[in-house]
């Protein structure tokens, strides 16, 4: 199949099909999620509701919360650096 330009990266590649309009690299495909989401959430009313109260439900219920103190609590113990306290180190610069 013959190569094509694509307008995010402005680099040329070859698609696997006709519809393929975005190349493999990471950041085009944040940007092919990113414009499928945005068109799906403009024309799936249905879709947009669900991901509203999907939204509320992960936000209300405190698990956004707690998934965000695991997270921490993970990335201190593999890098061995309390962001809290690094953040007030760097405030105070001992
Ligand atoms: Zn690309």
């Amino acid at each position: 199949m013959e190569r094509i330009p694509y307008a995010y990266c402005n680099e040329f590649f070859t698609p696997r099909n006709r519809k393929q309009k975005f190349c493999n690299k990471a950041d085009c495909q944040k940007a092919r999620k990113v414009a499928w989401l945005r068109n799906k959430m403009a024309t799936d009313s249905d879709y947009e509701a669900d991901q509203k109260l999907s939204h509320k439900k992960w936000t209300v219920s405190g698990l956004r919360t707690a998934f965000l103190t695991l997270v921490k609590q993970k990335q201190e113990r593999l890098t061995g650096v309390n962001p809290k306290l690094e953040s007030l180190r760097k405030t105070v610069s001992i």
